[in-house]
């Protein structure tokens, strides 16, 4: 109960709503108490009526009938606005959890999404917050009022007939422990069962979003086994669960009943003796009805309790991560759950430099005695020693595994060096705030990874205040242009699931232009135009050198045909420079890069032979 306790008080800005839901929750209970009262005053009259003693029964029922009537309109519109109110507060609430578990995600370290498949971190937000939500929702519309209502049924119970209240005073503690005692074993087997529909969720995040590869082994099929064991091991775990909760609902009940029998004798044997009228019987057997309610609902509040505890618990758990101390320019959600357009330290989201190359620092990128390891153990970089001077060009080449992609998450601030300092621009990438370093740096993936939205988005994704003129400069520059045109809506086509199908040189084209419209000063090209074919390539080659121009560029590159015009290559090999120079000095040096050198040749010449 404390997690939800928790909840409670992390969105404590709702304390409107729940100061609403408790009034009207009050307001409820007084309706719905003041009826039985009515059926007794007039079960009374009309017993006395019949008697002779009284006014006419014709009034009688005028009367009572008619005040039977307001008090259930007044309950029934008092709880169906706690209600609104409750669906209101509960929504609140969801974008509030949701809006601030995102911005966790954006703010965690790189390394925790390395050990989290994408579809469970999706999965466990949507059912953790679903849960919570709906347990405080619908505790708000029905919990309190059946508190109240349930405190003033053992004080009338009290006062009319003792034993009856006693009775309700030991069985509902009862039912409560024997309930609690199901209730923890329940939990594991919720817990199974998320960890199973995580997974399942996980797996099918992925199968999806690479179905071209599934299907190209053919592996359906088994794809499709493993997410079913997931969900039938869910079945064999619910069946487990549900036995042992309805078995035990069973002897609950049965205590509960036989407690409730013994109250019903009591009631009509004190009307038989004389000392309650039929209105007071009538009066008991209403109170007892409502007696049930908290009983009936507890099981069901138990068992959304225990999902939403279980829900609050893992939310909580991706909550109180530590945050990647450097994304200090994730903007912070507010408490209503909309963004400010400020840095939670309340600096103000501005670019820290102009984009000129002239403002940077020369060198304007160092690598000092840098080591790396994932793990904390196993060293994937030693000893790197580098400068990068402003508007150089430099190119990384060596074995596949050598630590080359390694070094440029470095760059980007994605991981910290475990030895050593990398500065960008100026920054430690160890201490500097992500969006400082980042707003200096442009990158073209070899996967260039567009978002769906419409090609205009695409390319303004890191400018979206950019004009229509600037990104359409920029697509020609980045040979894009002519393409975007050809398609019927131009910019406005949308990519993505339902939109266009681009090849993978369009892609690749379309991220040249956004890095041109990003105009930062430092690039990073890793592989970016190694997935395409030659005539690709020398397209994309195009659109990159010019975008290389005045700017400093480190590039990872495959083919060493696209990397000639660079002013240093720099090799890694397992992880350590082996060699630093200019390609002309390096392609005679009888190193690694002129070995690699050598093989590209007799490749492509052995290819032209072919052909
Ligand atoms: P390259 O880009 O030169 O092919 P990488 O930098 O990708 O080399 O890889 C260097 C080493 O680091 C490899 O042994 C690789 O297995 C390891 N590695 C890469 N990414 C991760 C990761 N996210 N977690 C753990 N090890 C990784």
């Amino acid at each position: 109960m404390r997690s939800i306790a928790r909840i409670m008080r992390a969105t404590g800005s709702l304390w409107p709503f729940y100061l609403g839901i408790l009034i009207c929750s009050v307001l409820t209970a007084v309706g719905s108490l003041a009826t039985p009262f009515v059926l007794k005053f007039a079960t009374d009259a009309v017993v006395a009526a019949l008697n002779g003693h009284g006014e006419s029964t014709v009034r009688i029922i005028f009367t009572f009938a008619g005040l039977y009537l307001v008090m259930q309109l007044f309950s029934t519109f008092i709880s169906n606005y706690g209600g609104y109110l409750g669906d209101i507060m509960g929504q609140r609430m969801r974008s509030l959890l949701s809006t601030r578990y995102f911005h966790k995600l954006l703010s965690l370290p790189q390394s925790y999404f390395d050990t989290q498949l994408t579809g469970s971190v999706v999965s466990r937000l949507n059912r953790s917050i679903a849960e919570v939500t709906f347990f405080i929702k619908s505790m708000s519309n029905n919990f309190f009022s059946t508190i109240i209502t349930t405190i003033a049924v053992l004080i009338i119970m009290f006062v009319y007939y003792w034993p009856l209240a006693l009775l309700l005073l030991v069985i509902y503690p009862t039912y409560l422990w024997l309930t609690g005692l199901t209730s923890r074993k329940w939990q594991v087997w919720e817990r199974d069962k998320n960890e199973h529909i995580d997974l399942a969720g996980g797996r099918f995040n992925e199968v999806i979003s690479q179905l071209r590869v599934v299907k190209s082994f053919g592996t359906q099929a088994r794809e499709l086994a493993a997410f079913t064991r997931h969900f039938t091991d869910t079945v064999s775990l619910t069946k487990d669960q549900s036995r042992h909760w309805h078995r035990m609902d069973n002897f609950r009940r049965s205590a509960l009943n036989i407690v409730f029998f013994l109250m019903y004798l009591l009631i009509f044997w004190k009307t038989l003796e004389g000392d309650f009228s039929l209105g007071d019987m009538v009066l008991m057997i209403q109170l007892m009805a409502m007696a049930s309610q908290p009983v009936a609902m507890l099981s069901w509040i138990i068992d959304s309790a225990q999902r939403a505890i279980a829900g609050s618990r893992e939310y909580f758990e991706v909550m109180s991560l530590p945050d990647d101390p450097r994304s200090g320019s994730v903007v912070a959600p507010t408490v209503t759950g909309t963004i400010d357009r400020v840095s939670p330290d309340g600096r103000e989201e501005r670019a820290p430099m102009s984009n000129s190359s002239e403002s940077l620092p020369d060198p304007v990128i160092t690598f000092e005695d840098v080591a790396f390891a994932y793990d904390g153990e196993q060293a994937v970089l030693q000893d790197i020693n580098l400068a990068v001077s402003r508007g150089e060009k430099v190119a990384f080449v060596g074995e596949s595994g050598g630590g080359k992609s390694t070094l440029m998450s470095l760059l980007q601030g994605l991981y910290i060096p475990t030895e050593g300092r990398v500065t960008v621009a100026g920054f430690d990438t160890s201490t500097s705030t992500l969006g400082q370093m980042r707003e200096a740096m442009g990158m073209v993936f070899q996967d260039a990874s567009l978002f769906s939205g419409t090609i205009a988005e695409n390319i303004a994704y890191a400018r979206p205040q950019a004009t229509r003129e600037e990104i359409v400069e920029a697509a020609k520059q980045a040979n894009a242009d002519v393409f975007v045109q050809q398609f019927a809506d131009g910019y406005d086509s949308l990519i993505g699931e339902r939109g266009l199908k681009l090849s993978g040189g369009q892609k690749q084209r379309i991220a040249v232009a956004r890095a041109i419209l990003k105009d930062a000063p430092i690039l990073i090209l890793d592989e970016a135009t190694s997935a395409l074919d030659t005539r690709s390539e020398r397209v994309v080659q195009e659109a990159l050198d010019r975008l290389m121009i005045g700017r400093t560029s480190l590039i990872i590159a495959h083919r060493l045909s696209t990397i000639s015009a660079v002013d240093r290559i720099v090799t890694l090999e397992n992880g350590r420079i082996r060699e630093v120079g200019t390609p002309s000095e390096l392609a005679t040096s009888g190193g690694i890069y002129s070995e690699l050198l050598e093989l590209q040749m007799s490749a492509t010449a052995a290819d032209r032979q072919r052909l």
